[in-house]
């Protein structure tokens, strides 16, 4: 398994007329870079807990996430890296073709277990897992560790010079972590990808260093809920990988994209904005989709 490589990650420019014409300068940090299997915001979120298993002395790492999860790829992947043993609880019955994630992840050594959607959402280990010296990372890296790594994305990068930071949202702790790190005069906005995740705010905030309030929300960008789409979404992928040569996938990037042309033609970033919307990965997860749908 290769390691981690920070030096891929560069801030790519999206011209867009539209960002011409508002005269702000749009840039894309491009996480999805740094491993082909450990994409984006997933090293980040994982790799404090990774360090805090083994100073317990853990050598098994527990984990949940559902059929396509780029966070069961990345934590097996990670796992199989630093030579940890790994468990992946899987969200819903057995299927009869596992996806080419679950397969990928059992290929790198991770052995899977499905509940049954109750059990898997109070996170229930079923007992058939052995958690002798196990470390339970929570889902999609939520956590106080989780935050502290994401805290560290900003690094690879001239954070000083923008002005607003954008990215898209799920569990809330990669924001949590730029919130935690972001110059007072900076904007953090989220796209959530959930559909009404009212909960949200509250969980971002229970992950904050201190009382910031230099971010905020939005919620209009998540075509129908979580992993949803239609062709206006599907459209808006291929035309921004014609103009900007820079991919997304349809469950996070995607949307996010897609927000910020949205945003800004309703004038959300004053003129003179510099804009970076965090490429936090992900893009396996278009192979869930038909053969020919996307252009890359
Ligand atoms: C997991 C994931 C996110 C969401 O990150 P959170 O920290 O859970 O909010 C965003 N983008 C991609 C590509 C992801 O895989």
């Amino acid at each position: 398994m290769e390691s981690i490589n920070y030096k891929n990650i560069t801030a790519d420019p999206a011209n867009l007329p539209v960002f011409a014409e508002k005269k702000i300068t749009v840039e894309v940090l491009r996480l999805d870079n740094i491993h082909p299997f450990i994409s984006g915001n997933k090293w980040f979120k994982l790799r404090h807990y990774l360090d805090s298993a083994r100073e317990e002395n853990k050598n098994h790492i527990i984990t949940f996430g559902g059929a396509w999860s780029n966070h069961l790829l990345a934590t097996a992947a990670a796992c199989q890296l630093h030579q940890f043993q790994s468990s992946g609880i899987v969200r819903g019955e057995k299927p009869a073709t596992p996806s080419p994630t679950l397969i990928q992840v059992q290929k790198m050594g991770m052995q899977i277990f499905f509940t049954d959607r109750p059990q898997y959402h109070e996170k229930i280990v079923p007992q058939e897992v052995d958690q002798t010296n196990a470390y339970i990372i929570p889902e999609g890296g939520y956590g106080i560790n989780g935050a502290a790594g994401a805290k560290e994305i900003l690094d690879h990068c001239e954070k000083e010079k923008y002005t607003h930071i954008l990215c898209a949202v799920g569990t809330g702790t990669m924001i949590a972590g730029l919130v935690n790190t972001a110059m007072p005069h900076q904007t953090i906005t989220g796209v959530s990808v959930l559909k009404g995740n009212h909960e949200l705010e509250a969980n971002i905030r229970a992950l904050l260093l201190t009382d910031r309030s230099n971010f905020s929300l939005v919620h209009d960008y998540h075509f129908g809920g979580y992993a949803k789409y239609n062709d206006t979404l599907i459209n808006f992928m291929n035309d921004w990988y014609r103009q900007t040569g820079i991919p997304s996938d349809f469950v996070y990037t995607a949307k996010l994209f897609y927000a910020v042309v949205h945003l800004s033609g309703l004038n959300y970033f004053p003129a003179g904005s510099r804009v970076l919307l965090i490429h936090s990965g992900g893009l396996q997860g278009n192979a869930s989709l038909s053969k020919g749908t996307l252009i890359f």
